[in-house]
């Protein structure tokens, strides 16, 4: 059984794909058989995957409006070692599309239900919203990754998921939770962020991973390469930070 897990926050620009792609090249560098859904009609994860979200004939957008299976729609992204059901600007339209019909909320953990076997991780990056996607995101997994920088502020942001969290497991998904928070863009040197890491840590206790993944400018540099940094340059601090976190992501659904 695939464990499936959205990468969720609703700030932009905090790292939820870089951590979506890099934890999935790292996960698929360990031997673990990934499945990467783009929720984001920005399509940043499909190109990070070096996936061009122009040529797609087939998207994620397909398989929320039930004309296209998980099966049809995925590429292989070969360089990175995993699949990709990719978006672009077409899954824009599915918000207002997915208002007016049946289960609208539980499209894509029907889809993905269809290709359970398929994988072992199922990781989704979500928008910076909590929109129709995200709830899409969040019925089909069992678990949310939150990335977070450690400033002045991460903790405000914070109670607004959570509660949306605690909403969507009340009525929609009993099995869903906090996998853990992830420290990202981290800089030791910067003392407010050791304190906001440390208040993170007597607030959350264990649900803040123990990798914390470094400020590092290879990550954001392989992008335009179309690759995650854990497969453009391995031996980055910020790769080897990844293959980390998937290790002990691994660990992690053990007890699950
Ligand atoms: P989101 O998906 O939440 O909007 P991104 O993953 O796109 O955030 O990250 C926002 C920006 O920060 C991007 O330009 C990305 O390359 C950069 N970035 C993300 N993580 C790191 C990191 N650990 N070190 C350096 N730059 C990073
Ligand atoms: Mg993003």
């Amino acid at each position: 059984m695939a464990k499936i897990f959205c990468v969720a926050n609703q700030k932009g620009g905090v790292g939820k794909t870089t951590t979506t792609v890099n934890l999935s090249a790292g996960l698929a560098k360990i031997g673990q058989r990934v499945l990467m859904v783009d929720l984001d009609p920005q399509g940043n994860a499909t190109m990070g995957s070096g996936v061009d979200k122009r040529q797609l004939k087939l998207s994620v957008y397909d398989v929320l409006l039930e004309s296209a299976s998980v099966a049809e729609a995925r590429v292989r992204a070969e360089a990175c070692g995993y699949d990709v059901l990719g978006a672009n600007r077409e899954l824009a339209g599915a918000e207002v599309e997915l208002v007016q019909l049946e289960r609208r909320e539980k499209r894509l953990k029907a889809a993905l239900t269809a290709a359970d076997g398929d994988y072992d991780f199922v990781l989704i990056d979500c928008p910076p919203s909590l929109s129709m996607l995200t709830l899409n995101g969040l019925c089909a997994a069992h678990g949310v990754i939150v990335p977070m920088q450690c400033e002045y502020f991460a903790l405000e942001g914070l109670t607004d998921l959570v509660n949306t969290i605690k909403q969507v497991h009340a009525n929609l998904n009993r099995d869903l939770q906090i996998i853990g928070l992830l420290r990202v863009m981290f800089d030791p040197r910067i003392t407010l962020q050791q304190q906001v890491s440390d208040q993170l840590k007597a607030h959350f206790a264990d649900k803040v991973f123990n990798s914390v993944i470094p400020r590092n400018v290879r990550l954001a540099e392989a992008p335009s390469y179309g690759l995650p940094g854990v497969v453009f340059d391995p031996q980055a601090k910020g790769s080897q930070a990844f293959v980390e976190f998937a290790e002990e992501m691994v660990q992690r659904i053990k007890g699950m």
